[in-house]
């Protein structure tokens, strides 16, 4: 399963989760319980080697389409 990155604003601090792919996009609670969360796309964890096997393809979320594959649309 994936782990995901995100950022608390009122804890100025980061936090990972770990959730499905469908899932990837849904609001996250840091461990003090604020919801007042962004994701973070530099740290995406898979485990496994079905990674590997995709091609470097253009990255989502990079201005250029591919808002939601981002989680910038919640
Ligand atoms: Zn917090």
């Amino acid at each position: 399963m994936p782990r995901y990155e995100y950022r608390c604003r009122p804890c100025d601090d980061t936090f990972e989760v770990s959730r499905p792919m469908a899932q990837s996009s849904d609001p996250a609670t840091c461990p003090a319980g604020h919801e007042d969360t962004v994701k973070l796309l530099s740290t995406v964890a898979v485990g496994g080697s079905a990674a590997s096997a995709a091609p470097a393809a253009a990255p989502a979320g990079g201005g250029g389409g591919g808002c939601c594959g981002g989680g910038c649309c919640g």
